[in-house]
């Protein structure tokens, strides 16, 4: 909708972000405390909403909604941008305090500052913005949650910085935990990255469902299998199938050629209510996994590499789907480290780049600053679980040393289970 979103640019472009309204000391807000650059009565603001509950909600809520929204479709917009309204500067403040208080120097880096500056503009956006009564605030609400969204879309790939950064600091005896040198001695940072990832996710699944029910509003019949970014019919072979040509796509480009991955699936037409690029987003990132242990493992072997297996059941109450692989297996003592951000086999391609460098564009972790990688992260399976426990599922990893690896996608079919939020 580029009226609307012009209309909110200009009423937001002439008016001065609250961080430029307080007198700030030197042009580099990126390395300063909250209260020394937004006014105090923000920072109250802040700390306010973020001693309020965040409202989770459900993918069946979600779906309902959606599709009482065919009748009377201009009123449900207005309840969805009233609740987003509501909703989204309590989740941004939750984040906005822990990103404050962060242990180990964390809240001093310049991107870690640059994650919460962000988070901060959003907040008073949505605060400034005046209750919603019309059909034309819908549509000015509408266009600053996308600029939101947008603002937001290096997130991941800036507090990884932040993180790889405190890694380096640990690693060069800088800064110390009481468990040693490695960042797997800092467990209230992941906690904290979990929690942190976890409410991102909840927070682009509500805007971007907002804006694809605005796009697209569903058919009154109630027969439209899509609701905004949910695919009632979901088909998880088909998801599967691009997942897996996507990853074999990048494992030939990296090594020459891609070991085989061959599907199972009890009925193919086998169908759920689920968002697709949740579950694209999951099986991409194992079979990635798997392909890389199996060409590694392979690299030098004659013949073609035993194929990697992937089984889709459909149960009452789950929809599981395993990726099982010949690669070797992990060794028992780092089971406990694959779920840890930024532990990585791989060479890692992360740089550590300054946060002026990431200011624009979109990229994911797997897209940091150019082309998109294999592996090296580390990022990979702490992010799929999330995806999966988003929606009430859970992901495991089993692995046999000297063999191979099994991963198992759980996926709440009942699709009743609230956001996790915390
Ligand atoms: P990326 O963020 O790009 O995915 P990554 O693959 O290294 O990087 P994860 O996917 O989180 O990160 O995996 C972490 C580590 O777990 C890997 O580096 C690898 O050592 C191990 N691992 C994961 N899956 C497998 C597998 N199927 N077989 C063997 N090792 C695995
Ligand atoms: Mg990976």
């Amino acid at each position: 909708r580029p009226a609307a979103l012009a209309r909110t640019g200009r009423a937001l472009g002439t008016r001065p972000s609250s961080r430029e309204e307080a007198h700030t000391q030197g042009s580099d807000t990126g390395t300063q405390r909250l209260a020394d650059t937004v006014p105090r009565s923000v920072v109250d603001d802040i700390f306010r909403c973020a001693l309020k509950k965040q409202q989770g909600v459900s993918l069946k809520y979600m779906m309902d909604f959606g599709r009482q929204s065919a009748a009377g479709f201009q009123d449900a917009m207005r309840v969805s941008a009233d609740f987003l309204h509501e909703e989204l500067p309590v989740r941004l403040a939750h984040r906005v305090a822990e990103l404050e208080n962060l242990p180990l120097g964390l809240s001093e880096k310049p991107q870690v500052r640059r994650v919460r500056d962000w988070y901060v503009d959003s907040f008073c956006e949505l605060r400034g913005f005046p209750a919603i009564k019309s059909q034309a605030d819908v549509e000015d609400f509408t266009g600053l949650v996308t600029q939101i969204k947008n603002r937001h879309n290096n997130v991941v790939p800036m507090l990884a910085m932040g993180v790889a950064s405190l890694k380096e600091d640990l690693v060069a005896g800088r800064v110390r935990t009481a468990f040693g040198t490695a960042l797997t001695g800092a467990p209230d940072i992941h906690s904290f990255l979990d929690r942190f990832y976890m409410s991102r996710i909840g927070i682009r699944m509500l805007i971007m469902q907002h804006l694809a029910l605005y796009e697209r509003q569903p058919s009154e019949d109630g027969s439209d299998p899509q609701i905004g970014l949910i695919d009632r019919r979901l088909c998880p072979n088909e998801v599967a199938h691009d997942a897996i040509q996507d990853a074999r796509y990048m494992c030939s480009r990296d090594y020459g050629s891609a070991p085989a991955v061959d599907v199972y699936c009890g009925s193919p037409d086998l169908r759920f209510a689920y968002v697709p690029e949740h579950l694209h987003h999951i099986l991409f990132e194992l079979v990635k996994n798997s392909l890389k242990a199996v060409a590694d493992r392979y690299e030098d072997a004659d013949g073609e590499p035993p194929p990697i297996r992937v089984v889709i059941a459909g149960g009452e109450e789950d929809i599981t789907i395993k990726v099982s692989d010949e690669g070797g297996g992990i060794p028992r003592s780092d089971i406990g480290r694959i779920w840890t951000y930024l532990y990585s086999t791989a060479q890692s391609p992360l740089q550590v780049l300054h946060p002026n460098e990431l200011e624009s564009g979109d990229a994911g972790v797997g897209s940091t600053a150019g082309a998109a990688v294999l592996a090296g992260y580390g990022y990979g399976l702490p992010i799929s679980r999330l995806y999966a426990r988003y929606f009430g599922g859970d992901l495991q990893v089993v692995s046999m040393e000297g063999y191979g690896t099994d991963a198992y996608v759980h996926l709440n079919r009942l699709a009743d289970s609230e956001e996790p939020l915390a």
